[in-house]
């Protein structure tokens, strides 16, 4: 299947894309992780981008294009791909619906995930994560086992810093000005199907349903 998720930060479209991922050996493309990798590993990119991120802004539209051509030219993009964070822009939705053409590829959907807003700051606010592995925590409802260790590999788990309270709101603000748009861009297509929740069972439900031939 080919879908991009839309909704704010904090709505569970990792989550879901990484379900999504099991049924038909789909890829999740996550430019967040493919960006916090960057950073990770000290290149170019990652030094380009780091203030931006840090301060929950958008990094450029150009840079993004640049990585996804390339991203969704690669192998195992052939069975099909769930796009997590992207696009996130007018222009990147533009752009990608102009590649996708010179690609002669079909997206079977957008799939809206919403939440409301105190929910959103609330798990976003006690997210950690570790700095190794990316397994994602909750301080709340989902702690380590052991205080600020990964219980996947052992290393430290970390508040990200686009996930202070400051930089949440800067991203939900943002989400809204520039992303929410899309949500119509997708409608007018014929190409979106809208879920007031990530809980798994109820977006399994409304893709099954859209994906019917
Ligand atoms: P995410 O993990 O998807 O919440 O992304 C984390 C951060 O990466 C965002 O706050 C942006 O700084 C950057 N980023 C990820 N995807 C995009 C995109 N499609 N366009 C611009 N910036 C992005």
């Amino acid at each position: 299947m080919k879908i991009i998720l839309l909704g704010p930060p904090g709505a569970g479209k990792g989550t879901i894309a990484k379900a999504l991922m099991q049924i038909d050996g789909s890829v999740q493309i996550s430019t967040g992780d493919i960006l916090r990798a960057a950073i990770a590993a000290g290149t170019e990119l990652g030094k380009q981008v780091e203030t931006a991120m840090a301060a929950g802004n958008l990094v450029t539209d150009e840079l993004i294009m640049g990585i996804m051509e390339q991203r969704l030219l690669e192998e195992d993009c052939q069975k099909g791909y769930l796009l997590d964070g992207f696009p996130r822009t007018m222009p990147q939705a533009e752009a990608l619906r102009d590649l996708l053409e010179k690609l002669g590829e079909k997206l079977d959907c957008a799939l809206e995930l919403d939440m409301p807003r105190d929910v959103i700051i609330e798990r976003l606010s006690t997210r950690r994560t570790c700095t190794n592995c990316g397994e994602i925590y909750n301080v709340i409802s989902k702690p380590p086992l052991v205080d600020g260790i990964c219980d996947v590999c052992g290393n430290d788990i970390v508040q990200r810093d686009d996930e202070t309270e400051e930089a949440i709101e800067n991203r939900l603000q943002i989400y809204n000005e520039q992303t929410a748009p899309l949500v119509d861009f997708y409608r007018k297509q014929g190409l979106l199907v809208s879920v007031p929740t990530s809980d798994l069972d109820p977006v399994l439900a409304a893709i099954k349903e859209r994906l019917k031939p």
